[in-house]
């Protein structure tokens, strides 16, 4: 098995990811670019491939949440421009610039403790992009106040305002109220900024329900996280295809045969209702597969399986269809046959976004890439060198 040690094993293709990017591009207008949003290791499915993917999907930037995700898109030679989300302190803002990166800078304070550390100037511009908050209240500026404290700063020699945004909080719910009244507060904050004289190349506000559901809110640029990856609620927006790029999989490392009143589990929390056949398969809670998805199920000889038990750190327990040899695959996520379980699918079982369920995956799932190659051939070193890393670590 291509070297790999671990049982466990994370499927992903890239040129899934990269067709979703084109879908999602041609949904609209041509004046709108890209943020292709690489957070978390890439919502779990690898940063740099994804971000290759992306790139060669035409990509106008990268975003990522903290300063080390950024490091390591530069460390393996990604030149596109890349976003960091969250704020950094204020004295890490040289090592930014030294790394081309631009920053989400959200109150003057900052840039008072940052120009103690060091003026920007003698190193070239600090990019930065200003986030203002509309009502998700996570990060950002709120008052005109604030803002005219931030006006000044903004103005200095040495610093490039690139962009302007905010986050919608309730994107991906069918009442969209709420989204109108923090657009129209943005559309007003817009104003803050011609009054004041500035001139900001980018204007942003939607993530990837926003710019699927809602493209005339598209602005200057996007920034597409979940989408890219495949995660949508399609009764929502049907006109864009959008396909999962990741499946999971695994093998029995353990087969038994547990006779009728036998318990299972931590905490007996599985009694044998019968005389049953039961596998155990080497992914846990360490991994990111949480105990809340006991009882969701996985598919083994293209037949759906119940976990049974309680889920442990390192292994869980399924319940077969009759006795199976060991090693046989199992998949948590993806296609056997006929059956097919999407992270959608168990993601709703648990009450909590798709997206939680891949971004959980742990550094103990090897990630394989299927098509590296077709993504770009520039890139295929790295993104093997890291699945490399992920499979041996
Ligand atoms: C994570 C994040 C995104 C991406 O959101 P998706 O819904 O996954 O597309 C966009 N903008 C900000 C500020 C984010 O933190």
């Amino acid at each position: 098995m291509d070297g790999r040690l671990s049982d466990t094993w994370a499927e992903i293709s890239l040129s899934r990811i990269r067709e979703n990017m084109l879908n999602i591009r041609k949904s609209l207008p041509d004046s709108v670019k890209l943020m292709a949003v690489v957070k978390a290791n890439g919502y779990g499915h690898g940063d740099i491939g994804s971000a290759a993917a992306a790139e060669q999907a035409g990509a106008d930037y990268l975003a990522v949440a903290y300063l080390e995700e950024a490091f390591r898109l530069r460390d393996a030679g990604m030149k596109l421009p890349i976003l960091v989300l969250t704020p950094i302190r204020p004295e890490l803002s040289p090592l930014a610039l030294k790394h081309d990166l631009t920053l989400t800078v959200a109150s003057a304070k900052w840039f008072a403790e940052a120009r103690v550390y060091k003026p920007f100037a003698s190193a070239g511009k600090l990019r930065i992009h200003v986030k203002m908050d509309t009502g998700l209240g996570r990060i950002g500026i709120r008052t005109l106040r604030e803002w005219d404290e931030l006006v000044p700063w903004l103005r200095a020699e040495d610093i490039e305002v690139d962009g302007f945004y905010t986050h919608f909080a309730t994107a991906g719910q069918a009442d969209t109220d709420f989204l109108e009244r923090q657009t129209a507060r943005f559309v007003e904050m817009k104003e803050w900024v011609r009054l004041s004289g500035l001139t900001i190349r980018h204007y942003h506000c939607a993530g990837s329900a926003a710019a699927l559901r809602f493209p005339h809110l598209a602005m200057d640029m996007v920034r597409i996280g979940a989408a890219m990856y495949g995660f949508y609620p399609e009764q929502l927006v049907r006109s864009v295809k959008l396909e999962p790029a990741l499946s999971l999989h695994s093998r029995l490392i353990h087969v038994k045969k547990l006779v009728k009143g036998d318990y299972l589990g931590y905490d007996n929390s599985y009694r044998a209702e019968e005389d049953e056949w039961i596998g155990t398969v080497p992914i846990g809670y360490a991994d990111g597969w949480t105990q809340r998805m006991q009882g969701t199920e996985v598919l083994i000889e293209g037949r759906r399986a119940p976990i049974v038990g309680k889920i442990c750190m390192d292994q869980l327990m399924i319940k077969l269809p009759g006795p199976c040899a060991e090693g046989t695959l199992v998949t948590l996520i993806g296609s056997q046959g006929e059956q097919r379980i999407t992270v959608a699918e168990l993601a709703a079982h648990i009450g909590i976004v798709a997206q939680e369920i891949s971004a959980s995956l742990g550094p103990r799932v090897a990630r394989t890439y299927t098509d590296t190659e077709e993504v770009h051939a520039r890139w295929d070193n790295q993104i093997r060198r890291n699945e490399f890393k992920q499979a041996v670590v």
